[in-house]
């Protein structure tokens, strides 16, 4: 995933301050590390492992002067969970100061690093974004920018959202495909590139445009201007943003995550309706969906399960014992809501099953008489290869095991899953139904992947 934000600001104000508050806002996309990167001069950064609240302090906030600065909050999928894999990447080359945020995963970073090397290269880290940080450098050397962002289409594999300092220059761009999300925004001196619309909102700036899949928008000197880069005639945007990632109150392009969540679970609870007392979510991603079951189903709904939000990152649990007691720490029970009732248990998706046994046993230790567990996705098949954590089909619940089987792991009394079509229906009711990747949910991958079928060959 990771969260990426960038500010032009004109007057008195400093951009890091507004990219300070946008990245609080995109902490649910990243909590590993986070950076800030700034231009007076010379390119001012500040990266560390943890929460934007950790990392950056207010010192560090004057120490980044100038107007414009990118910022990230990382959740690794590339190259391990370590400082020199935090965000912004800064290159110096003799076109100056270039600083790069990204939001994605290239499939082919390997062979791209091998090449850079062979031209005497040297990496920090062993993370893509870097690749993505030193390309886009030495082609910045030879051609200009909308020639060296086409060049980057012509070789880069995979997923990538990108805002750059160039110098005093505010660039961003979406992959051709437009796998992750990137919209702009206008504030009271100047303008605002953020991964989500939630985070324009946070700091009070107007919604302009979400970029279009190959599209850059470059800022500078104050002015604003959308170029684009490539003609693309299919897009591939995550459909899991929707499930799951985004927050609910952002929207991307023009779908509401919220309207499209609560549809997901309404045409859930047409599919695979269920006699119960209640319906009930897994907080806090499935709640969208459950309410959009229970208002379908005309079940009431109840909160069954309450998520302690101060604990989040696994290695603050480095014990294995203490690992497994995690779910326990993140979430209880409401045992008067759940005792003696027959429920409906709503979550977004299942990818290994781990969590949603314990979950389901939890439930039952409180007294509950049935659980049915309704998924608001298609069950989860093949891997993503475009920044989500989910490498192997070994680790896949649902690649490898039919209802049955998970029924019975989960100790659930019934599962079932959202159809794609459900889900297709869902999208287009909310505004769009098709352009989507689908491939961990199809195995049809809109780009090639090594040992992957590629849905523009099928
Ligand atoms: S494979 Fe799945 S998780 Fe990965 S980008 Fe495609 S839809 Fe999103």
């Amino acid at each position: 995933m990771c969260g990426i934000t960038g500010v032009y600001c004109d007057g008195g104000s400093l951009a890091s301050n507004y990219v300070y508050y946008s990245l609080f806002s995109l902490q649910h996309r990243g909590q590993e590390s986070a950076g800030i990167a700034s231009f007076e001069k010379v390119v001012r950064l500040r990266k560390g492992m943890g929460l934007v609240s950790e990392v950056i302090k207010s010192d560090d906030l004057r120490y980044l002067r100038g107007k414009v600065a990118i910022g990230h909050v990382r959740y690794s999928t590339t190259g391990n969970s370590s400082l020199e894999n935090a965000q912004p990447f800064v290159v110096k080359s003799k076109v100056g100061y270039i600083a790069v945020a990204h939001n994605g995963n290239l499939v082919n970073h390997e062979n791209l690093r091998a090449y850079l090397e062979n031209l005497g290269n040297v990496f920090s880290s062993d993370s893509d974004s870097e690749v993505i940080a030193q390309l886009f450098s030495r082609y910045m050397m030879h051609l200009d920018l909308l020639d060296a962002l086409k060049k980057m289409t012509e070789v880069l594999i995979g997923s990538y959202s990108i805002v750059a300092l160039i110098n005093d220059k505010l660039v961003a761009f979406r992959d051709p495909l437009g796998f992750r999300p990137l919209c702009v925004g206008e504030i009271s001196d100047g303008y605002i590139i953020a991964s989500e619309s939630c985070a324009i909102d946070a700091v009070e700036g107007k919604f302009i445009k979400d970029l279009d899949p190959g599209e850059v928008a470059i800022i500078e000197n104050g002015d604003i201007e959308f170029v684009k880069v490539v003609e693309t005639k299919r897009r591939a945007t995550c459909v899991f943003e929707y499930i799951y990632f985004a927050r609910p109150d952002s929207v991307i392009d023009g779908v509401s995550v919220y309207a499209a969540r609560k549809a997901m679970g309404e045409e859930l609870a047409k599919e695979s309706p269920v006699y119960a007392d209640a319906v009930s979510a897994v907080p806090d991603s499935g709640i969208t969906a459950a309410i959009g079951y229970a208002a379908a189903s005309k079940i009431p709904y109840i909160e069954s399960l309450i998520k302690n939000r101060y604990v989040g990152r696994t290695f603050i649990m480095p014990k294995k014992e203490l690992r497994e007691l995690s779910v326990k720490l993140k979430i209880n029970t409401v045992r008067e809501n759940v005792f003696g009732k027959r429920l409906i248990l709503v979550d977004d998706s299942i990818v290994r099953g781990t969590t949603s046994r314990r979950i389901v046993q939890m439930l039952r230790n409180a007294g509950a008489l049935e659980i049915h567990l309704r998924i608001a996705s298609p069950p989860i098949v093949a891997p993503c290869y475009f920044g989500i954590d989910m490498k192997t089909r070994e680790e896949l619940i649902a690649a490898n095991h039919d209802l049955k089987e998970i029924a019975e792991f989960l100790t659930a009394d019934s599962v079932c899953y959202l159809s794609l079509d459900g889900l297709k229906r869902a999208l287009k009711r909310c505004g769009r139904g098709e352009g989507y990747c689908l491939a961990c949910l199809t195995s049809l991958y809109p780009v090639p992947v090594p040992g992957e079928k590629c849905i523009v060959d099928s």
